[in-house]
């Protein structure tokens, strides 16, 4: 790849990540959840490298294939369950587990012919209200998967929080309410917390805690950065400038002249753009850092290239190293200027730039 834009991954940044949720909720099992491509980070490496997991979370059976793929050996687990009937024989023969959330579900493993027992997830809906059964199903549905010949003997139970990145919503411990009172008479393990939770509400930990976001150095939690919780950042973007220009005040700068300079401007450009996952809706001000330092951008992302103004170092030149977000520039302030969150700029890195792994 001969253009400058390239993602880099750092592994002992993942690694220590992982540390920190063992470390937060001490003596839980651990599901790293590595759908989305790792959030953008490449799955296989990702799950090479958090070699301790105790199971890894995916969106769908091909994910999880490219996991076996791999040789990963790890439980494996399908975090929305099956989409459809005829999964189950590839699920069998991969041998994943499975998130049971709907009826339809459970209907298509009462109907299928499977030999091996599946293992279930059992999802309840304790206040989220986007999958899971209604508490008041619990009863009935744990006594059809008991019966069920595809289903496995251990069934762990599952939620999932809406507001946990919120330090004091009063959603968390109602939703932790309910699914206690849910699970009472029930002798199954139990896993509701995502990063959020791991972070901000210990009373979520469980037997089991899912972490997407915080293993790949992002704050799960809201107005707070990854240093914030002791977490390092696993993704930087970087690139380099391609131009630099001196304009007059006055003139336009990029498409629509939508930009003018305001005074005489030095300004640079900077080769990468929404082509790559840089968000094209980044507002003019959103920071990047030029030779380490702090650099504004200028109008909107273009497909391979972004403006900044230089007019705090006007000695910048062509080849001079750019930082978009990572270790030194953080994503989730990236994340604001651009009205999103960090999650959709992971997730939206493009495969066309060049991954670099690092500390592997
Ligand atoms: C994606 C996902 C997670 C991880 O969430 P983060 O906020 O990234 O930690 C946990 N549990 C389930 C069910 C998920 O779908």
């Amino acid at each position: 790849m001969t253009r400058p834009a390239k993602v880099i991954i750092d592994l002992a940044a993942l690694r220590f990540n992982y540390s920190r949720v063992q470390h937060l909720a001490a003596g839980c099992k651990v599901m790293a959840v590595v759908k989305a491509d790792a959030y953008g980070h490449g799955l296989v490496r990702v799950a090479k490298a958090l070699s301790s997991a105790d199971a890894f979370g995916v969106a769908c059976l091909e994910e999880a294939e490219q996991l076996r793929e791999a040789k990963i050996t790890q439980p494996i687990v399908l975090l929305e369950g099956p989409y459809s009937f005829v999964e189950l024989k590839q699920i069998e023969a991969l041998d994943l587990d499975i998130v049971v959330h709907h009826i339809s579900q459970l209907e298509m493993l009462e109907q299928s012919t499977i030999k091996k027992p599946i293992r279930v997830w059992l999802k309840l809906d304790s206040g989220m209200h986007r999958l899971g059964f209604d508490i008041k199903e619990l009863a009935s549905v744990w006594s059809r998967l008991q019966v069920c010949d595809s289903v496995a003997n251990e069934i762990i139970m599952m939620t999932h929080l809406a507001a946990a990145n919120e330090i004091n919503n009063p959603m968390t411990s109602v939703q932790l309410d309910a699914f206690a009172s849910a699970c009472e008479s029930y002798t199954a393990e139990r896993t509701i917390a995502n990063s959020a939770g791991i972070v901000g509400s210990s009373d979520s930990h469980a037997d089991w805690v899912r972490p997407g976001l915080m293993l790949y150095g992002v704050s799960p939690m809201q107005d707070s950065i990854a240093s914030d919780h002791n977490l390092q950042p696993v993704m930087s973007l970087e690139s380099r400038l391609i131009s630099v220009k001196n304009l007059n005040k006055g003139e336009s700068v990029g498409y629509g002249a939508s930009w003018r300079c305001p005074s005489d401007t030095t300004i640079g450009i900077v080769a990468a753009g929404y082509g790559d996952g840089f968000p094209r809706h980044a507002k003019s001000g959103t920071p990047t850092l030029v030779n380490g330092k702090r650099a504004s951008i200028i109008g909107n992302a273009s497909m391979d290239m972004l403006t900044v103004d230089l007019s705090a170092q006007p000695q910048a030149k062509v080849g001079d190293p750019v930082e978009l977000w990572g270790t030194s520039l953080a994503i989730e302030e990236v994340a604001s200027y651009a009205d999103t969150i960090p999650y959709e700029l992971l997730c939206g890195v493009h495969k066309r730039l060049a991954f670099v792994e690092k500390n592997g």
